[in-house]
Order: C-alpha cells, then structure tokens, then sequence
C-alpha cells in the first residue's frame, strides 16, 4: 500500500531499560498498516532483544541511515496508555530529578503492565440474538424450566456472564449450549471490569449548609476551577471540615465535565474519607490503594484512563492517574512527609501535582491545619492564596490543652508512664463512659535493654541500632525496628558478664500494660506497626474503636491522622519529648504538627474535649505553641530559625550516602566521593560558590541492615548551579560498582 504524502514512518521511542546509555529515544521505522500515537507502548527489538517502550514522537524523517533502521515489532495496546499531558510531566520529571525519562515513564502506568503482567480479564458472557418478542415466546413455548429461567433472567437484563446465570440457574452449561444452538443467544468471551472489594462503609450525602468558613472557601476555588488556574493553601483548624470543602468542589468539577484527584497520606488511615467520596460519588470514584491486587488496580487504571471515573482518591502515586480533563488536585494532609517519594526518582508530590495543574489548567489545593513550613511560606510569598478557616464546624471549641511536667511528677516519686492528672483524666473519661486517645511514639515495650555495671547496651548485630523488648504471645523478644532480626535477650551482660540487665525507656506495649492495670475491665487497643500488619489490620482496629467495644487507643504517630471519631473527649500525648528531641532541622515542625493534630482528635463530637501532653521540658516553645494550637506564632519562630541556621527551605540539605559490607570500602569511597566534589569544584568554580560547607562525617548510623554506612554531608544555596551539581553528583551514582553503593540525597525526609 502506497504511503499517504506526509505519513509519518518513523518514531521516536524510549525502550524501557534505566541505564545512563539509553537515556535518549532511538528511531524506529513503522511498518506499513500500522497506526501508532505518541504515548502508545510498543514491542521493539533491542539488540538480540525484544524490548518494551513508549512512543515519544512520530516523525516523517530521519538522519538515521537506512540499514540500521529496525522495524517496531507491534503496539501493546491499541490506545496511548500515556496521554499527551503526563508525557510531558514525565519529560518534565526527568530534568528535575536528574534520571532517565525511561524512570519516569514508569511512574504513569501501573507497574504490572510491563512485562505484560497482568491482563485483560475476561469471562464467557451469553447475549440474546434474537429480538424481545421472539424470546419471550420462545420462554413461554418450552417446557424446560431452566431454558425458561434463563431467557426471563436474559430479558430482564442483558447481557449477563455464565458465572452471575449460576447464581440464578443451577448448572446452566448444558441449556446454554442448546440455547446457542438454537441461535436464541449467543456466548463469547467478554471484557470484565475488577472491581475492589468494598471494604469501608458507605456514607451517604448528610447535606449540611456550609459553615461560612467553607462557604468563603469554595467562592474562592469554583471560580478558578471554571477559569482554569489557581493554587490554594487551605488552612483550617482540626475538625473545620475542610472534607466537606474538598467534596464540593469535586461535584463542581464535576458538573464542569471535569476530573479531580485526591490524595490522601495514607489510604488505610483514611477510611471515613474513602467511604465518604464512594458513598456520594458511586462509580465514577476509584480508590486507588497498595492492597488492591495487580488486576483491580489496572482495572482501576483502565476506567480513568478511559474517563469512566473521573474522580481519584489515593496516596501519593495517584498523582499520576490519567483522568480526562482533569479540574483539580486536592493534596490533603500536605505536611505529611509520604508526599516525598524517598525512591528514585525521588519526587515532591506538591511539586508534581502543581506541575501538572499548571500544565491541564486546574486549580490545585494544598490542605492541612499544620501546613509545612515550606508550603505556609511559598503561601506568604503569593504563589498560592492562603484561605483559612480559625473555626470548628457547629462553633465547636478547640481543645484546651494541658501541660503535665513530668519532672516534678518523678520528683514526687511517681515513676509510672502516666501523670497524676492524666491517670484521673483517664478514669473521668471512661466514667461518663466516653473515649480516650493516648499517643506514644515508639512501639514495643521497652526501647533499650542494657547492664546496670558497665553500660552495654544491646544493640541489633546488622545495625547500629538499640534493640526494643516486645513482649510476644509467649517469651519476650528483642526485636530490631530496622531489620527486623529478633534475639532472646541476654540473662547476663556479653561485655563485663554483670547480672544486672535492666529495661529502659516506655514503648505501646508498656503504655497499655499500665492503662489496663489503672483501669481493669476498660477495653483497650493498641494501634502501631506490629498489630497493623495483617490484611486490613488498620480498619479492623479502627472499627473497633469507632463502636465503641474499645474503649482506649493507644498508638503511634499512625492515630494523629484525620481520624473523626465525636465520641473521643481526651487526648494524652506520653512522651512529647520522644518527637522533639530527634537529630533532624525538621523534628520541630514535625512535633508540632503532632501535638496539634493529635490534639485536633479530641472534641470533635458535642462534648468539649482536653488534651494532656506530658513532658520533661515544659518551657519548650514548640510544647507552648502546641498547647495553645497557635500554628502562627510557631510558624514565626521556625521561620525565623531557620532563615538564622540557614536551614531548609533557606538552602538545601544534602548528602552522598555510602553503603557497603567492608567497612573500609566504605572509609575510601567516602574519601574518593570528597576528592571527587573537590575537584569538580577546580572545573566549575561557579558551583563551589552556592555550596556552603562540605563535610566528610559519618552518618548518625552507621551500620544498617549489614552495610556500614558513610556519608558527605553538603549545604548549598538554592540555585540553577546547585542544579547542575546535583546533576553532575547523580552521574557518579550510576557508575559500575565495586562492592558500594553511592546515594545522591537531596533533603531526604531522614537522615539517620
Ligand atoms: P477536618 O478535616 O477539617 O479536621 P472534617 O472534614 O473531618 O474536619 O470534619 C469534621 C466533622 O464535621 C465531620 O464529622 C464532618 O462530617 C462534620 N462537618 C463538616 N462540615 C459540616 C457542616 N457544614 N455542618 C455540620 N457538620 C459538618
Ligand atoms: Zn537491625
């Protein structure tokens, strides 16, 4: 077949391989009847080689000459599996994290459609041939009662797979057979959508009339949905309803014809917010989580990209859903660190959602009643309107907060987790018979076990890291939080062979030993990462609170979330300390945003509610703004800290991370890595200006998981020549290894 004037007959495709040498698209030649579309995945030979990749362009000539031009094998898909607007986002991507695009493309189909898989699911499906009048009389004709069952089920409603007729008929096969045969129906192999498991409750619509803080809101965001551009910071306090802002707006984009996605830090925490968006939105929500199986989740996939759903809820990588004519991204909860993508490429959520927004014209909203510094401040500046809601919904109070110095309660010798006051708090609570909270942030039972003669402290063999005892189902074992690798502990001290081995310092597992002795017959469950891990274990534990058989939480970090439960009156934080005193620039900002959310779980229903925090240093200025949810005036004064310490976001911190088995490996590579920084500095003086110190010094840990660990640390200004560094930083990751692995981290959410 003659080729059309102007036919494109050749394209440019990213094989999917990340290595630095295929970075660029290679030249394929499109052979003669077949269509392919910028987006769409493609079989190409690659080397010996079948290899997979996406089509970045179509071009009608080439420089490549003709004896090395190969053919593409055949397209994977009939449709682009990435549309236009995320192929760019990816190309995007790609410069900013400094990788390959073939890294970044990955990012925007699901993970099991490479490799082919997973697949298209089908299922044998019957259809009626002939028309209504024929079938009905064909029902009445016959003296089968099967053969009359099923064409009644077929006429009721078509068509309908062999699998829901055995729910009606039993053993259908043989009638089916004879029915075809008859040519009343017919039987082929149908597409079938996998729909999730419904898990979480549906809520229905409860039609509130706004508060005016959510009115004032959404007169801000519906307009620049319709216009197409916007980016918004809505602060509202815990509990102002800033989901029931969400939920509007996304019924505007909806009415607009439009698309919305929503993020949530982590799905299995926000369960009310899943119900909520199901219940009102039906089907055109998907819910978008890690415990969907390979095939729901391209299911999943498939109704957005097909514009089927058109609303999104899920973490951090639904911001890559292919919907149609998106209208907004909603990032809830936007301090939380899940938005950072700590694997490569390491990505900020924010930044990639706002790329996009600006990209698909829509209005992007950033929410939290703790916003991260970086966000209130980027919000200060202008580039996003700060809208606030101060108020709870129904003028519901804030918490009052209390202040439990534990100094002086050790001083009046009680040597329990629990204060005096939260003790009594405690029992108050549970004799108007309402719910309590209480928030510990270590797990286990106690967090480190060493000799009372000579001060060893066991620590686990493959990180340099203090075991934790947990208390098991039999024995007690210590257990390492960062391997996972368990031993029997010691009766006598390996190091000086003392007999007086002693536990230290309070984890769940002890606080909720206490509770249950202060209060016998209270029901209580403990929320952490030991009893979570089973299928569904957060929304069990959840449920169980939320009906009131568990009458106590106890927890991690994990029970800080957006969780609404009206019955909960008290909230104890044990140890604020623990949050405030870890080596991180952030762990402030991190406190803080605890307490207060923490905090923001009490009175939530119509009963006022307290909150206790305890600690060692009740004149720290973060316990103070806490204790008066005064997200202002802590925003001051870590702005201010940080602008002085010239901390992020005032520059970058970052670091070449080392990791090997050899420990002197590990010295001399971290020696090579300095040398190396120093002499790109002799080629480009330019950069050794933006960087403020760079330092050679071990990591807080420096054995982790076997491999010890070094590190050089670096402080840089924010610049286009930082940029370029950190660009010429990531080559040096990607050379071939001898026995270490070289990080490249750039402000990592930790930096143990
Ligand atoms: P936030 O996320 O701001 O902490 P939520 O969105 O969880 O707050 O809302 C807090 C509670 O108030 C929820 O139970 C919600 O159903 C309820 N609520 C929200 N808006 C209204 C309203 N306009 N009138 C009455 N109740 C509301
Ligand atoms: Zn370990």
């Amino acid at each position: 077949m003659p080729r059309k004037e102007g036919a494109k007959v050749f394209c440019q495709v990213i094989v999917d391989i990340v290595h630095e040498n295929v970075a660029k698209p290679f030249t394929y030649r499109i052979p003669d009847g077949m269509e392919l579309a910028a987006g769409q995945r493609v079989a190409v030979p690659f080397g010996h080689m079948e290899k997979e990749g996406i089509v970045t362009a179509l071009v009608q000539e080439t420089d490549v000459s003709p004896e090395k031009l190969r053919d593409v094998i055949r397209p994977l898909e009939e449709y682009a599996a990435v549309p236009p607007e995320l192929m760019a986002l990816a190309e995007d991507m790609a410069r900013k994290c400094h990788c390959p695009p073939a890294e970044t493309l990955r990012l925007m189909i699901p993970a099991q459609m490479r490799g082919g898989r997973v697949h298209i699911k089908t299922e044998k499906t019957v259809f009626l041939c002939a028309g209504r009048k024929e079938t009905e009389a064909a029902a009445a004709d016959t003296r089968s009662r099967k053969r009359n069952a099923i064409l009644n089920l077929l006429l009721d409603s078509q068509p309908r797979t062999i699998r829901e007729i055995s729910e009606y008929v039993k053993d259908p096969r043989e009638t089916l057979k004879k029915l075809a045969a008859d040519g009343l129906v017919e039987i082929t192999d149908s597409e079938i959508m996998r729909i999730p498991g419904e898990s979480v409750p549906q809520a229905s619509d409860p039609g509130y009339t706004l508060t005016e803080g959510q009115r004032e809101a959404l007169d801000e965001i519906l307009p620049a949905m319709e216009k197409g551009e916007g980016m918004f910071l809505l602060h509202g306090v815990t509990g102002s309803g800033k989901t029931e802002v969400f939920m509007a707006a996304v019924r505007n984009a909806l009415a607009l014809g439009k698309s919305a996605i929503i993020l949530v830090p982590e799905i299995a925490l926000t369960p009310q917010m899943v119900s909520w968006f199901r219940g009102r939105f039906g089907p055109v929500a998907a819910v978008i989580h890690s415990r969907l199986s390979a095939g729901e989740r391209y299911d999943e996939w498939r109704r957005i990209r097909r514009g089927e759903a058109r609303v999104v809820i899920g973490a951090r990588s639904a911001v890559f859903s292919p919907v149609k004519n998106l209208g907004m991204i909603v990032i809830d909860e936007e301090h939380e660190s899940t938005y950072l993508n700590d694997r490569h490429p390491r990505y900020d959520t924010r930044e990639v959602a706002a790329n996009r927004c600006e990209r698909e014209k829509a209005v992007l909203v950033l929410a939290s009643a703790t916003p991260s510094i970086l966000s209130f401040a980027k919000a200060r500046r202008g580039d996003y309107m700060l809208l606030e809601m101060p108020n709870r919904v129904n003028e519901r109070p804030l918490p009052d907060v209390e202040i439990a110095d534990m100094r002086s309660e050790l001083e009046g010798g009680n040597r329990s987790v629990l204060s005096g006051i939260l003790k009594k708090a405690l029992k108050e609570c549970c004799t108007r018979g309402e719910q309590a909270i209480l928030l510990m942030n270590r797990r286990g039972y106690n967090s480190f076990v060493s000799c009372r003669s000579c001060g060893y402290v066991v620590k686990c063999p493959n990180c340099d890291i203090s075991m934790t005892y947990h208390i098991g189902s039999r024995d007690g074992l210590l257990r390492c939080h960062y391997c996972g690798c368990t031993m029997v502990p010691p009766s006598e001290c390996p190091d000086c062979g003392g007999h007086y081995i002693r536990y230290f310092g309070a984890g769940t597992q002890k606080v909720e030993e206490e509770v249950r002795k202060l209060l016998p017959g209270i029901p209580t469950i403990r929320m952490d990462y030991d009893t979570t891990s089973g299928k569904d274990g957060h929304g069990k534990i959840l449920e169980e609170f939320r009906s009131g058989r568990a009458r106590i939480l106890i927890g991690t970090q994990m029970i800080a979330k957006g969780l609404d439960f009206p019955q909960v009156t008290l909230v104890g934080v044990i140890a604020a300390d623990l949050a405030l005193n870890l080596p991180d620039y952030r762990s402030r900002e991190r406190a803080f945003q605890l307490f207060t959310q923490v905090a923001g779980r009490a009175g939530r229903g119509s009963i006022p509610g307290r909150v206790i925090i305890q600690t060692y240093k009740p004149d720290d200025p973060i316990i103070g703004f806490a204790a008066r949810q005064d997200y202002r005036a802590f925003f001051e004064s870590e702005f201010r800290r940080r602008r002085n310490g010239l901390y992020p976001p005032f520059t970058n911190l970052a670091r070449m991370l080392i990791e090997s088995p050899d420990e002197e490996n590990a010295d001399r590579k971290a020696r090579e890595t300095e040398k190396y920084i120093r002499r790109l500095f002799e080629i480009h003086p330019e950069w050794q200006k933006k960087v403020l110190s760079i330092v050679n010094e071990p990591p807080s840990v420096q054995m982790l998981r076997g491999k010890h660990r070094r590190q050089v640390l670096m402080k840089t200004l924010v610049s286009r020549e930082t940029d370029e560094f950190f660009s010429a930083l990531s080559d040096l990751t990607e050379t071939p290894p001898d026995g270490a692995d070289i990080y490249l981290e750039v402000n990592p959410t930790t930096m143990i």
